[in-house]
């Protein structure tokens, strides 16, 4: 099969509507997108390596899903409406098969999003995705990391940490039973961008990011950014991982339910250091915690609050007792309060 053929084949989809945001797609030397006039055109790129993000026998479904569902996120952590995507792909060769299951995955969920493809390139060579996305924002309304304030609250969407437990059963590293395994690892493969929260939390998000390489490392972003720091509340952030549900001892000590899979150690690093949830981690003003909840409602993504923002810079997990949680802490290169 030639490059044409392939492109034709597996990307071209003359019966699809492009969308109100393009003019122009695939077939000619440019696309031409038509943004709504006066709106701000966000763009991002995200590119996929095998061996560094995914395995080489990964579901090429999923792996089509995930590879635009990581730029969508950065498009919901900036408050962006899709329009569009291109697609530059290197392949070792071209298997119809797999070609097929990449493209279905990647097409179900651009359609979830009105987004279409409208170009790309196409080359042989080590597996490489590389997918850049283009939204619409209106002017001074973009979610920016760096307008946290003191005194905001940190908020979460969703579940955090399951990716990287799933990650560390197929490393071998854990094992857990088959039904929460497949829960995780759904989380690891098949992430869900938040773009309709991202949509929501305009003009009452004080600053925003998707969690790509960790709650503490792109919290750590907004703070830097900000010119702030936050203490988290490490009992509040446990409950964001959901392959384990967690329950309070008398102590005040956390405990997971499938501590026989899991450690208390190993749960809190999923959450606060794990990666690949793509969920957001936002600020804002306590004043608007109703609105920040009618977003999440409006959305239907679940937001909680796990902290708040500080003067004093740099970032503190404390306990219930509200004191410095030590466990672990060379563990978590994260943790270093200005990580680049
Ligand atoms: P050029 O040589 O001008 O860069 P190509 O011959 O590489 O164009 O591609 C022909 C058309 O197919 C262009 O419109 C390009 O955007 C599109 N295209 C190429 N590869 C892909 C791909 N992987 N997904 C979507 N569109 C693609
Ligand atoms: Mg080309």
């Amino acid at each position: 099969m030639g490059e044409f053929e392939l492109i034709a084949q597996f990307f071209t989809r003359p019966q699809h509507p492009l969308g109100p945001g393009v003019e122009l797609g695939i077939g000619d030397d440019c696309a031409l997108l038509a943004p709504t006039p006066g709106m701000r055109l966000a763009i991002s790129s995200d590119m996929l390596v095998q061996g560094r993000h995914f395995f080489a026998d990964v579901d090429p479904r999923s792996l089509g899903h995930k590879a635009l569902a990581v730029n969508l996120s950065d498009l919901a952590a900036c408050g962006a409406r899709p329009l569009a995507f291109t697609l530059a792909l290197a392949l070792p060769q071209a298997d119809a098969a797999w070609l097929k299951a990449f493209a279905e995955g990647m097409f179900a969920l651009a359609d979830q999003h009105g987004c279409a493809l409208i170009g790309g390139d196409t080359t042989q060579g080590p597996l490489n995705i590389c997918i850049t996305v283009f939204g619409e924002v209106p002017p001074g309304q973009a979610l920016l990391r760096s307008g946290a304030q003191v005194g905001d609250d940190v908020y979460v969407s969703g579940t955090v940490g399951d990716a990287h437990v799933a990650l560390q059963v197929l490393l071998g590293h854990v094992t857990l039973d088959d039904a929460t395994f497949a829960k995780a690892r759904q989380r690891l493969e098949q992430p869900t961008p938040r773009v309709a929260l991202g949509q929501a939390l305009r003009g009452i998000a004080t600053a925003a990011a998707d969690v790509s390489d960790g709650l503490v490392g792109d919290l750590g972003h907004i703070l830097k950014q900000s010119g702030v720091g936050a203490t988290l509340r490490a009992q509040d952030a446990m409950q964001l991982l959901a392959a384990c549900a967690v329950s309070t001892g008398a102590t005040g000590q956390f405990a997971s339910k499938n501590a026989s899979f899991i450690s208390p150690e190993l749960h809190l690093q999923s959450v606060l250091a794990g990666g690949d949830d793509y969920e957001l981690v936002f600020t804002a003003s306590p004043a608007n915690c109703a609105a920040v909840q009618a977003a999440a409602l409006a959305s239907g993504t679940p937001v909680h609050c796990i902290g708040q923002i500080e003067a004093a810079p740099g970032l503190r997990v404390v306990d219930s007792a509200g004191q410095p949680v030590a466990q672990g802490v060379k563990a978590f290169d994260h943790f270093a309060p200005h990580k680049g």
